[in-house]
C-alpha cells in the first residue's frame, strides 16, 4: 500500500452482481459513519447516488462479482479510477450465490428464470437489445482487473470495514483478527 499520511481520503463504493447485502453491513457501522464524514469523502456510492466516480479515488469498494458485459466495463472503469480497490465480499471475491449459475449454461438459466420455472405466469426470455449481454459464467473481479485488497464474508461484518477503513486512514496494513475473516 501507498504511504497515505493526508488527513483526508476519496472513497467510492460500486455493486455489480450483488445484493447489496455488503453495502448495507458497510452502512452498520453507524456513528463511525458520521466521524468518518470528518476524515472521507464520499464519492459514487449509495449515499451519493453518483453513476460514475471520480477522476481519482484513493479507495474503492466493489461489491458483487461481474455477471454481464455492462458489469466489466463499469468495472475497468471504477479500476481506472481508484488508487486501492478493495474486493468486498464473497460475490467480489470468488462469486458467491450468484456463481451457482455456472453449473448451467446461460440458456438454460434463462429458461428456467422466464419459462419453465415455478410462478413463471407470461413465458418469455427477454431480448430487448438495451439489456446488458449475459457472460457465459459468473467470475470473480480479480480475474478482470487487479485488486490490492479483499473483505472476505457474505457480507463482511461491519466491524471488518471498520479496521479496513481505519488501517486505510491511517496510512497503515489492515489487520482482519480471525473472527472478522468470514468464509460463510
Ligand atoms: Fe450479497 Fe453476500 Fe454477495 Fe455481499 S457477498 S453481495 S451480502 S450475496
Amino acid at each position: 500500500m501507498t504511504e497515505r499520511t493526508a488527513s483526508r481520503i476519496k472513497m467510492a463504493t460500486c455493486s455489480l452482481a450483488g445484493c447489496f447485502g455488503c453495502h448495507m453491513s458497510l452502512l452498520d457501522i453507524d456513528e463511525l459513519l458520521l466521524a468518518l464524514a470528518e476524515r472521507i469523502e464520499f464519492d459514487r456510492g449509495p449515499l451519493t447516488d453518483l453513476k460514475h466516480c471520480s477522476e481519482h479515488v484513493d479507495v474503492g469498494l466493489v461489491e458483487g462479482g461481474i455477471a454481464n458485459a455492462d458489469n466489466v466495463e463499469v468495472l475497468r472503469e471504477f479500476r481506472a479510477r481508484c488508487a486501492c480497490l478493495v474486493a468486498v465480499g464473497a460475490c467480489a471475491i470468488t462469486g458467491g450465490v450468484p456463481s451457482l449459475r455456472n453449473r448451467f449454461t446461460v440458456s438454460e438459466c434463462l429458461r428456467e428464470a422466464y419459462v419453465d420455472g415455478l410462478g413463471v405466469v407470461k413465458p418469455g426470455i427477454p431480448s430487448d437489445p438495451e439489456l446488458p449481454l449475459l457472460l457465459d459464467k459468473l467470475r470473480p473481479i480479480h480475474e478482470v482487473v487487479r485488486v490490492d485488497y479483499v473483505l472476505p464474508g457474505c457480507p463482511p461484518p461491519a466491524a471488518a470495514f471498520r479496521e479496513l477503513i481505519t488501517a486505510l486512514l491511517e496510512g497503515r496494513e489492515p489487520v482482519l483478527p480471525r473472527e472478522l475473516r468470514r468464509f460463510d
